[in-house]
């Protein structure tokens, strides 16, 4: 390890190793998270504080050690056996597995359907908050292994849809087991089951509605096979999957198990696997069905409308897994910081790199609340009208504007660690690489844009909600209060004006909606970086780029919240 105390223009052994950073991990990721805790708190999921403890300590340690080889050793296809038989079947490094068999293990699948499962022992308050704690845990995973959060992702949000049909009672109970059981066999035979999604063909992926896929009716109830193509089908060794295809009365939901009951391979082919940017320890394959069996959800022709359950669950988990990857860049970047020094003092002594880190913890900070708030609201939901419309519209909004953000911030994040951060012994290139994806999948950001201005004016109860959410803060901050009309006004224009118009400026309402709403949480929630937010954010004190604030922000303040040593 350097010797930081050493003073550098001393010459020394012109081999040693001075001025490193000592070792990131092992680190506890929960209880060194104060923003993250305060708003698994303030959002009501405080019954799991011991999974969420216990998971924090884990992702920062053998976890993280395992996600360099669950990453670099890119899972396989084997399409055939050595005697010609197809298997379809994606192999993966053993730390995959690991990582796969902890999260679900912890909750990750199931605390959201499940609480009693992974309720702190001596809680004894409501079992709310299931979400906001299965958020948390998400939320700890992506900022180690976001690859893996894919299958985990999917297999969480897939539970309301399954749960419309009885007879797929056993899947349900399977998915949310705690048990990963990656073998290839029949469900019947499993503790455990994953599933993936299957909507996006060639012809098209935002408008789903150009889907080709056939599901012909079979003689059993509720049964069709399916032929056709998806040209995105990630987590393709699921044991199950949701999949849209144009059935008689139009475009359906149905399940498409990998194994039928009887033990034959279901009559899919995986192509080949996707060569991905990043994301790399996460299979995204091209699959055709030729014939596959498949059991429908919900009636003909309103796929679309069962499947959109799902992707509000998993837009909850794009713009968690963008918070997540900004915490973990910020926190690499702090360490470095505190660790290296040049020109004579520490990197966090010196004062314009203290302007990026309190910019960065800032973003950070609303990123993280803003995530948390939505999987408050999912919670609360079914039994609060307001939460629901918030929820509906918002979910758009984050997923457009975190999801947005993340990739600049990694970059800079990056950037704090020199030429370090561009080299793959550390964690910097691999969040990199996977910061572009949340905002491309599950609805790129023109059209979680185009959602937004639908839920607004197609659903009164939806603007009421953002409104409320925005009046209550008023009064709190100056800047706040300064910019609030401006944000208003904006919302009655875009609601007033024709379609084509309304669209084309539909980014810059949702932009401004987005940082309006993360202003008046931080201030609710009493964050010590809601001041600096407000003022940067909504009242000019800040540049385009990061490490532009003004020098009336306090940065001790914004760097002290991030923690760490
Ligand atoms: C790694 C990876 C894994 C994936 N895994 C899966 C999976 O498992 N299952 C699955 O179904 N899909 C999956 N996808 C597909 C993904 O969801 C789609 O790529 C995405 O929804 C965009 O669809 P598209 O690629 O067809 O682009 P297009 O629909 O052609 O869109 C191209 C661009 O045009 C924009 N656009 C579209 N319509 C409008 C409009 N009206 N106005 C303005 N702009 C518009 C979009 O925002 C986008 O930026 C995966 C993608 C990736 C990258």
């Amino acid at each position: 390890m350097s010797d930081p105390s050493l003073p550098l223009d001393v010459p020394a052994d012109p081999f040693g190793v001075r001025n490193q950073p000592p070792e990131f991990a092992p680190r506890d990721l929960w209880s060194g998270d104060a923003a993250l805790r305060e708003a698994v708190a303030r959002e009501g999921g405080e019954g799991f504080d011991a999974t969420l403890s216990a998971y924090g300590r884990l992702v920062g340690d053998a976890l993280y050690a395992a996600s360099w080889d669950a990453h670099r050793d890119r899972p396989r296809l084997r399409t055939h056996d050595r005697f010609g038989h197809r298997i379809d079947r994606v192999e993966f490094h053993p730390a995959y597995h690991q990582v796969m068999s902890e999260a679900i293990a912890h909750g990750m699948v199931g605390l959201s359907w499940a609480p009693h499962a992974w309720k702190t022992p001596e809680w004894t308050g409501p079992l709310t908050g299931g979400h906001v704690a299965r958020a948390a845990l998400c939320f700890l995973h992506h900022q180690v292994e976001p690859g893996s959060g894919c299958s985990l992702t999917m297999t969480h949000a897939a539970v309301p849809a399954l749960r419309r049909v009885p007879s797929l009672r056993e899947w349900v109970e399977k998915a949310v087991s705690g048990a990963y059981d990656p073998r290839d066999v029949p469900i019947a035979e499993k503790s455990g089951v994953t599933l993936g999604m299957g909507m996006t063909e060639r012809q098209g992926g935002s408008d789903v509605r150009s889907n080709a896929t056939v599901a012909a009716p079979l003689a059993g109830e509720g049964e069709y096979a399916l032929t056709g193509h998806k040209w995105f089908f990630s987590a393709p060794m699921c044991d199950g999957f949701l999949v849209l295809a144009q059935a008689p009365g139009g475009l359906t939901c149905l399940l498409m198990p990998r194994r039928l009951p009887d033990g034959e391979k279901n009559a899919f082919r995986l192509m080949r696997l996707k060569d991905k940017l990043g994301d790399w320890s996460n299979a995204s394959s091209e699959v055709e069905f030729d014939g596959a069996r498949a059991y429908r959800i919900g009636e003909e022709g309103r796929g679309v409308a069962v499947i959109i359950e799902m992707v509000m669950l998993t837009r909850l988990d794009c713009m968690l897994g963008s918070a997540a990857q900004m915490r973990m860049a910020l926190i690499q970047a702090m360490h470095h910081a505190r660790h290296r020094h040049a020109f004579g003092r520490v990197l966090i002594d010196q004062p314009l790199m203290r302007n990026v880190l309190a910019d960065l913890a800032i973003e950070s900070e609303a990123a993280t609340a803003f995530a948390m708030r939505i999987a408050g609201a999912v919670d609360r939901a079914a039994r609060d009208r307001h939460e629901s419309a918030f929820a509906r519209a918002a979910t758009a909004i984050g997923k457009y504007w975190i999801c947005k953000r993340a990739p600049a911030f990694v970059n800079e994040a990056q950037e704090c660690l020199g030429g370090a951060g561009y080299v793959e012994d550390s964690i910097l290139p691999r969040l990199y690489r996977q910061a572009p994806l949340n905002s491309i999948w599950e609805g790129s950001g023109n059209i979680q844009c185009l959602d937004t201005l639908r839920a607004l004016q197609r659903e009164p109860q939806a603007v009421a909600a953002l409104r409320a959410e925005l009046e209550v803060a008023r009064g709190l901050n100056s800047a706040f209060d300064t910019a609030l009309p401006a944000v208003l006004v904006r919302l009655d224009e875009a609601l007033a004006a024709d379609a084509e118009r309304a669209q084309s400026g539909a980014r810059r309402l949702v932009e401004r909606l987005a940082l309006a709403l993360q202003a008046s949480l931080l201030l609710r929630a009493q964050s010590p970086l809601a001041d600096a937010f407000c003022r940067s954010r909504l009242g000019g004190q800040h540049g385009v780029g990061y490490g532009t604030l003004t020098d009336n922000i306090d940065f001790a303040t914004c760097l002290a919240r991030v923690g760490g040593e």
